[in-house]
């Protein structure tokens, strides 16, 4: 589930629901839109897998500091932009 986007229908469903029970004027007419939108947003969340986080190098490899280019490990310098990595024996 991807918990940012269950938080933000939790909220919008609440507005909804809150402005429906309380009959705040005007507010009570977008009561409908909101909890079916809140709704929408819950069960969309719910099928949808969690968001990777930051994109991660192949297996033995890390990238660039420079140009992002994935270099092997045991690789001290960069084959595109010749930059040499941070970490590497024999810097
Ligand atoms: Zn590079």
């Amino acid at each position: 589930m991807r918990s940012q986007l269950f938080v933000a229908g939790v909220i919008i469903g609440g507005t909804g629901a809150a402005s429906y029970l309380l009959q705040i004027p005007l507010m009570a007419l977008w009561s409908i839109p909101f909890m079916a939108g809140g709704g929408l947003m819950i069960v969309a969340s719910l099928l949808l897998s969690e968001s990777h986080g930051p994109v991660q190098p192949p297996e033995g490899y890390r990238f660039c500091a420079y140009c992002g280019n994935p270099v092997k490990l045991d690789q001290a310098r960069c084959e595109r932009c010749n930059g040499v990595q941070p970490g590497a024996g024999g810097a």
